[in-house]
């Protein structure tokens, strides 16, 4: 907990729950349960570094909720990682999960480190101990806990756990689907490196859509020309500019740690990417304007600000001065709750985190059940439906005697690629859930914000599970 928070991370969110949780029946003790965190692992362990020094390694697995099995959800390699936003973290994945109908309980791993002040090896060893940390005490598994990229890590990670759990489990068939979020080449899924951007893309996209709701904020309807700014520009915040600007909305800010750049007619996030490698900043991008703070971006005037990198960015002493019409939150617990007050109070539409980032676990999910089916996607069907949709075609251009242009014919021929499949199921889920929040909280006028319509859902969702279950005798 920071100096200037008077809540720490898990007070926050069990703040938010205690708030939606009088919007819904159920008794006190099962709302105790749906909130306590069911286990903790903390652990240290030593790694020898490069230098032949030993450094002993705090790190934690968290599943805060088994009312569904596996439990899911991320590890993040920070040196912020502590027990409490671990919790905090791994209740939301319960919540979000529940949200989009992903049959997971919720769970979250953390590496107190620094990414970037460790070698590629020693990143390896760290990775490969914590996993074999976890196989111990029966922390992972097909069946039972299944990690994924968050903040500091990606595919070479989720590469390593993958490789040292099928070594200590030799002949476990699931093995595969013991992580989320791996290279294709080790059982990944197509899409799951895009989707939580593309997620949070299709989610405001969707809210943009509804008429009502952009009428109240005086805005036109769709994302077509709406000004947008993202703070971060790891693989959320890139993904969700990229979809963003693909779609017409036009990107004016980009913020990472070490400042910020402003562009009037928008720009280009795989440029902006390009030129930070090579420089080593953001920072100096032709034809933009630095920004003196990154956090001036935050503060900018903007439809759409998509905050997508770490937590609290958003607090007490910029909260009054942010300027936008939607926040749409990409990272996880990018406001405070003091925050959220003074955002909600001033008429921001803020779209909260819980769902809005849920396509990556979305993905996750469609990755997992490919590992347990044993078969990518689309691989049944491609070429049954292009065989069909080429006879179809065939018929009717006889029967017409007309022929379709090249472009349009191989449009109809197009048998669904294992990506397609997995974009158009997380369009789908995004679109359900953000549809069935905002029929929660138009239901019920004293619900006062999206973020408690999302909780309502949640808890009603979870609840209906434990309820169903029976509490074990
Ligand atoms: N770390 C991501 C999240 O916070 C993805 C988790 C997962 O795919 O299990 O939602």
């Amino acid at each position: 907990m920071s100096d200037q928070q008077p809540y720490s991370f898990f007070q926050s969110v069990e703040k938010s729950f205690d708030r939606a949780a009088q919007f819904t029946k159920w008794e006190k003790g099962l709302l105790e349960q749906i909130k306590a965190c069911n286990s903790i692992y903390s652990m240290r362990f030593p790694v020898k570094m490069d230098d032949g020094s030993i450094e002993v390694i705090e790190a934690y697995r968290v599943q805060h909720s088994q009312h569904k099995s596996p439990c899911k959800g991320g590890i993040r390699f920070s040196e912020a990682v502590n027990q409490d936003e671990v919790m905090a973290l791994a209740s939301l994945m319960t919540y979000k999960c529940a949200i989009v109908n992903v049959p997971f309980g919720g769970a979250k791993g953390g590496i107190k480190i620094n990414p970037r002040a460790h070698s590629i090896y020693e990143l390896e060893k760290i990775t490969r101990r914590y996993t074999s940390e976890l196989v111990k005490k029966n922390f992972i598994g097909p069946g039972i806990d299944v990690p994924a990229p968050d903040y500091g890590t990606g595919e070479r990670e989720m590469a390593w756990i993958v490789d040292t759990y099928a070594s200590l489990k030799p002949g476990e068939i699931d093995a595969a689907g013991c992580v989320t979020g791996k290279p294709i080449t080790q059982g990944g899924v197509r899409g799951r490196k895009e989707a939580t951007g593309l997620g949070v893309f299709f989610g405001i996209r969707e809210v943009c859509n509804m008429t009502d709701v952009m009428e109240k904020l005086g805005l036109p309807v769709g994302v077509v020309g709406k000004k947008v700014i993202v703070q971060g520009l790891g693989n959320v915040g890139y993904h969700s500019a990229k979809f963003f600007r693909e779609h017409g909305s036009v990107v004016i800010a980009i913020a990472e740690y070490e400042g910020a750049i402003y562009k009037a007619d928008g720009l280009n996030e795989e440029e902006v990417f390009q030129h930070r490698k090579a420089t080593g900043s953001i920072l100096n991008f032709p034809g933009a304007t630095n920004l003196a703070k990154s956090g001036d971006a935050l503060e900018m005037e903007c439809d759409i600000l998509i905050p997508a990198a770490l937590e609290n960015v958003i607090n007490s002493t910029n909260a009054a001065n942010v300027k936008a019409k939607i926040i749409g939150e990409a990272a996880n617990g990018p406001l405070t709750p003091e925050a959220d007050e003074i955002l909600v109070a001033k008429g921001i539409l803020i779209v909260p985190d819980m769902y809005l980032n849920a396509g990556g676990v979305t993905v996750s999910y469609f990755e997992w059940l490919k590992n347990l089916s044993h078969v990518r996607y689309g691989r049944m069907e491609k070429r049954f439906t292009e065989n069909m949709n080429s006879h179809i075609l065939s018929q009717m251009e006889t029967l017409t005697n007309k022929k379709v242009g090249e472009a349009e014919r191989k449009f109809i021929m197009h048998g669904a690629e294992e990506v397609d499949l997995v974009h158009s199921g997380l369009e789908e889920t995004m679109i359900t859930a953000t549809r069935e929040i905002m029929e929660i909280w138009k239901s019920n006028p004293a619900i006062p914000d999206m973020r408690t319509a999302a909780y309502v859902c949640a808890i009603n969702k979870v609840g209906t599970s434990y309820a169903e279950l029976g509490i074990f005798p």
